[in-house]
């Protein structure tokens, strides 16, 4: 089920991580909403940057614009978003999906898998929000969306790194969401629990399971579930919400 706002229509929406699972799901989503679709890509993914432009037009985008950005690389980041604002004019909605994990128990964590980590699910979402704020203050209506994880809120065993980078998600939505309010900016977090994405499927099937008995859905979420929770949070039907932090989770944190 694809939940449509029609207030979405033309507006400029930017999504990172948008190539693969929750992101790409959320792209056609509001695709067929008519919004226009900005995503980023990494260097040696032009062929993929370009189909998936194909692929949103085709599902009803005003437009699709792909940027060449790596979340980890302010300087490329800010290059690509300033042509980006001067042709088309400010961003409206931002949601900020891009995210790795690099899972271990804490006596054989790494150093650069945690700075990678904080790097890419954090640091990249506090740059492009402060990258993107200048234009938001001259626009109408914005809305940022982070994607955090449940496990920001609960803890997971083996996933120190990625859970300190998803809580610290909420800090920003929160810090954010007070900062900009007096200008109608709003920022929230969503927290999803189990969504089935190449993130997931990498578990093995005795980890998948033992997720599985722990939540009261007794099913894994998808990728349209989510969309459809952002969507709402980027349209005006949730003008009233923000620094708020919800849960798509089946129940796990209950
Ligand atoms: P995927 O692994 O399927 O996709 C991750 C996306 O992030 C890809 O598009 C990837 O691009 C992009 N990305 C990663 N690193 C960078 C970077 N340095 N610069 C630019 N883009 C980057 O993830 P999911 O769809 O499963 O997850 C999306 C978000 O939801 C993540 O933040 C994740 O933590 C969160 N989440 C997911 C859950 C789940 O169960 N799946 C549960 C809770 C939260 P590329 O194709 O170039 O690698």
């Amino acid at each position: 089920m694809n939940v449509t706002y029609a207030d979405l229509k033309e507006k400029k929406i930017l999504i990172t991580g948008a190539t693969r699972g929750i992101g790409k799901a959320l792209a056609l989503s509001l695709a067929t909403q008519g919004a226009h679709v900005v995503f980023n890509f990494r260097e040696g993914k032009e062929d993929a940057a370009n189909s998936l432009k194909d692929e949103l037009k085709s599902a009803g985008a005003t437009n699709a614009t792909a940027l060449l950005f790596d979340i980890t690389n302010t300087a490329q980041m800010k290059e690509a978003l300033d042509a980006f604002i001067s042709e088309h004019g400010a961003i409206t909605g931002l949601v900020n999906n891009a995210g790795i994990s690099k899972d271990q128990i804490v006596l054989r964590m790494k150093e650069e898998d945690v700075a990678q980590t904080i790097d890419t699910n954090l640091k990249g979402a506090i740059m492009l929000s402060q990258v993107l704020s200048r234009s938001f203050l001259k626009a109408e209506d914005v809305s940022v969306v982070n994607i955090s994880s449940v496990v920001g809120l609960m803890g997971n065993a083996s996933q120190i790194a990625y859970s300190a980078s998803k809580a610290g998600l909420i800090g920003l939505t929160k810090s954010y969401a007070k900062e900009l309010a007096s200008r109608n900016i709003r920022c929230n977090a969503i927290c999803p629990g189990f969504i089935q994405t190449d993130m997931t499927d990498s578990l093995n099937e005795k980890a998948k399971e033992a997720y599985l008995s722990q939540i009261p859905l007794n099913r894994f979420g998808d990728c349209q579930e989510v969309a459809n929770l952002v969507s709402f949070l980027l349209s005006k039907a949730s003008s009233y919400i923000t620094g708020e932090v919800i849960k798509i989770d089946g129940g796990i944190y209950i």
